[in-house]
């Protein structure tokens, strides 16, 4: 009998439990054993109690809990040999031989590295005599599958991340929240969203809020960008309008790769000189990650955690490490380490469509 492992690892993002739930229940429906590893690989490099059998009536609620219920963890000693020495011996003492993981970038990333070492951790402990040689047969390979848990969609060779569209949608929730009340003072918000690398989440509630001027890492601002925005602020509330919006990603850059701040840029709607807006500065903050999931982020995590056993399943040895991905409404298995370095190139937030036009329609509403 199989025994297939699923653990959460990296930032927890909303649709990790229904990702969770799905393959544990897939995993006993096609005959396997199935066991969560909870706190990520921290829990599969301590062992014992972190790595837990699961019936099909342990997962029951799941769906519609925020956050990962079987816990997550930056775990340092998982990127020493030694500490993944560790967590190999724990998954064959538990007879696993397979593993679903659902993270960032970072996450299966180690995942991938996991997997290459895997031959040379068996002989390790072999020689050591940690396993005994008879048992290796059976753990020859490793399959381990990646499911795409990430708030920020930071992930190139998927359309959506699990979380992502939940955060998105907290993000809108917030940003409505703050223009109820900027329209009654007539005040500027400066809204930090979360996103160091990827601005997804600012491009689209930008997009979604109808904001005035947004800041993402991977657009960096032109030298001019102080006067651009005050342009563009000051010809909307000329319109008439009464609520100026500016959402501002983390990782926010201009041209030589200096930080643009949420202060920078309050000071300069506030400046007495120029706008001379009431200016305040919301952070989002951990706001963004919370609560549960949206429908889009529970149906994404039970399909791709259903395709996730699927695939670990068919798994075969010599293959690239895959990651479950989401293209153009189908689910599909996709290269994990090609999509990682693609990331890393592209700008995917702006790799498909004519945002600049999108985020240009909020002028309409008041030109006419
Ligand atoms: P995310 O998965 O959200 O990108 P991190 O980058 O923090 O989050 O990664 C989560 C964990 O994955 C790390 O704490 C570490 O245990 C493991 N990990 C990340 N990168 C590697 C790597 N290159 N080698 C081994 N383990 C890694």
């Amino acid at each position: 009998k199989k025994k297939i492992a699923i653990m959460t690892s990296g930032g927890d993002s909303p649709g990790m439990n229904a990702a969770v739930r799905a393959c544990v229940r897939m995993a006993i429906h096609m005959g396997c054993d199935a066991y969560c590893v909870y706190e990520g690989y921290e829990g599969l490099v301590r062992g014992g109690d972190y790595i837990r059998r699961m019936e099909w009536y342990d997962v029951r609620g799941w769906l519609s809990e925020g956050g990962t219920l079987i816990g997550t963890a930056r775990c340092m000693a998982f990127f020493e040999r030694a500490g993944r020495l560790t967590a190999a011996k724990n998954m064959i003492l538990n007879g696993i031989d397979a593993l679903i993981i659902c993270g960032g970038d970072g996450s299966l990333t180690g995942a991938d590295r996991f997997r290459s070492e895997w031959p040379s951790l068996l002989e390790e402990l072999v020689a050591t005599g940690e396993i005994k040689k008879e048992q290796v047969g059976q753990y020859a390979h490793l399959n381990i599958v990646g499911l795409v848990g990430s708030i920020d969609n930071d992930l190139s060779g998927t359309d959506a991340t699990i979380g992502c569209y939940s955060a998105l949608a907290r993000i809108c929730y917030a940003v409505d929240l703050i223009e109820a009340t900027a329209s009654s003072h007539s005040r500027a918000f400066v809204i930090e969203v979360m996103g160091r690398h990827c601005g997804w989440l600012a491009l689209m509630a930008g997009v979604a809020t109808g904001a005035d001027f947004i800041f993402i890492p991977e657009k960096p601002r032109e030298d001019n960008w102080r006067d651009e925005m005050c342009n563009i602020v000051r010809h909307h509330r000329k319109l008439g309008k009464r609520k100026t919006i500016v959402i501002i990603a983390e990782g926010a850059l201009d041209r030589e790769g200096n930080k643009i701040t949420p202060d920078m840029v309050k000071d300069l709607l506030a400046d007495k000189k120029g706008l001379a807006l009431d200016t305040r500065i919301t952070t989002l903050g951990h706001v963004q990650r919370g609560g549960t999931a949206v429908a889009y982020d529970r149906m994404l995590g039970t399909l791709q955690g259903v395709e996730a056993v699927k695939a670990v399943l068919e798994a075969t040895p010599g293959t690239p490490t895959c990651f479950i991905a989401i293209t153009e409404n189908k689910i599909t298995r996709k290269p994990l380490m090609q999509a990682v370095m693609d990331t890393k190139e592209v700008a995917k937030a702006i790799e498909r469509q004519d945002f600049e036009m999108a985020m240009s329609l909020r002028d309409a509403e008041f030109s006419e």
